[in-house]
């Protein structure tokens, strides 16, 4: 048995990359977190966290806090362009549509209850076995047949077992080591931006999620506690690179220029906002996760994106499972890295055609489509309906 304590390099502080911190942890390893923004990030999105994401949180130790930042919605309302209600689905619907084991959380909830639990778990030991870098990203790698040394911005080089790159979609870890991006991206043409708002517009009730779809976008205002809401806005464009190009503050105002409801109130928050995301909607297409001493996870492998509504469960699902394969096989990487891909890729690859089969639900080209869409919504409180609807989202496996 060797004394040699093992040690990676994960690039990312998502929920990938805490995830697969603590599981290493757990698993007997040593971690540096190396992180690009300056601070950890908060709010973000809300989720659906169900699946093996939520029965990989409860083997960790971490689904008690999840459930505490459960967050349901009173209602849905859905809206016309004049701000009246065209339908409503109660809360109750929503959260039977949902099932038992699934919960509704901010994203940025998620990877504060990962944090929280390193810090806990990491706090005393001497030396820290998980250290957490911000400010800094990956810039080169080298492998060879005893380790991969890893070098930072600032020029530092870090000796490692294994190099996690979980830096999110456009992961500067993949580009390094499995080639350009564009050659492995796939567009579901559309753009998703999403930002907190500083006031709930008028006419949008705190506790509810209110969403008005037209012809090709979506605007949703989704209040998620007594004074925090977010916007939410789903495009299609056929020019997904050129948008994310011009940013935020350009695209939005561009695509929801002659958006009525709320659109001009929340377009008008827009430029105060503190941060917004706004990216593509896209996903990763690669045969293999893993070369030598080096894996992706998360987004930057498969990123089966918010159509399938599933990727921060696959997260913390890959995470569990890449702990759980290097316990199992502590002095063969290659072995470990080949049965983690062999359990999480079915999963992922299942997910991410169901992403591609329901793109067109987001934002319908036309308005029979849009018809279509919410036909089932409309019926969604009974049952045969809510479970056709379970089925067809797989919100049941
Ligand atoms: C609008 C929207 C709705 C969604 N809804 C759902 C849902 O309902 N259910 C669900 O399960 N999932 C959902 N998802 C998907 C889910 O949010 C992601 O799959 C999940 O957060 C991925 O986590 P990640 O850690 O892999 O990547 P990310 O969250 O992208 O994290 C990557 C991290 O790496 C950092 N980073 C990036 N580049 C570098 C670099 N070069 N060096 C160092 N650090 C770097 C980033 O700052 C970030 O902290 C949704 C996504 C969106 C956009």
């Amino acid at each position: 048995m060797s004394t040699h304590r093992p040690r990676a390099v994960v690039v990312g502080a998502g929920i990938a990359g805490l995830g697969a911190a603590l599981r290493l942890h757990q698993a007997g390893w040593d971690a540096l977190v190396v992180e690009r923004a300056p601070a950890r990030r908060s709010g973000g999105y809300a989720v659906a966290f169900a699946g093996p994401g939520y029965d990989a949180a409860e083997r960790m130790g971490v689904l008690p806090e999840l459930v505490e930042r459960h967050i349901t919605p009173d209602r849905m309302d859905y809206k016309r362009p004049d701000g009246r209600t065209r339908f409503s689905v109660p809360g109750s619907t929503v959260r039977a549509l949902a099932g038992e084991r699934a919960l509704n959380i901010l994203r940025g909830d998620i990877e504060d209850v990962l944090f929280t639990a390193l810090s806990e778990r990491t706090s005393g030991e001497a030396p820290n076995t998980v250290e957490i870098r911000f400010g800094t990203t990956v810039v080169g790698v080298e492998q060879d047949a005893d380790g991969v040394d890893v070098t930072l911005e600032e020029g530092t080089v870090e000796r490692a077992d294994l190099l996690v790159g979980a830096d999110g979609l456009h992961s500067a870890t993949r580009r390094l080591v499995f080639g350009p991006e564009d050659d492995l991206r796939l567009d579901l043409n559309h753009m998703a931006g999403v930002f907190f708002l500083d006031e709930l517009p008028d006419g949008v009730e705190p506790g509810v999620t209110a969403s008005l779809t037209d012809t090709g976008r979506t605007l949703a205002i989704v209040s998620v506690g007594p004074d925090r809401a977010v916007a939410f806005f789903g495009y299609r464009t056929e020019r997904p690179m050129d948008e994310l190009a011009e940013g935020p503050q350009v695209a939005l105002p561009r695509a929801y220029a002659d958006m009525a409801w709320v659109a001009p109130a929340v377009l008008d928050q827009l430029s105060r906002a503190e941060s917004v995301y706004f990216d593509t909607v896209s996903q990763m297409v690669m045969d293999s996760w893993s070369n030598g001493r080096v894996v992706l996870l998360g987004d930057a492998a498969w990123c089966v994106t918010l159509f399938a509504g599933y990727g921060s469960s696959l997260a913390v699902a890959g995470a569990d499972a890449l702990g759980a394969a290097l316990e199992r096989h502590p002095d063969d990487l290659p072995t470990a890295l080949r049965e983690w891909e062999a359990e999480i890729r079915p999963e992922a690859e299942r997910k991410q055609k169901l992403g591609r089969q329901v793109k067109g639900l987001y934002a319908p080209a036309d308005p029979f489509r849009l018809w279509l869409r919410d036909l089932p919504l409309r019926f969604a409180a009974y049952r045969p309906v809510s479970a056709l609807l379970q089925r067809r989202l797989q919100l049941t496996s």
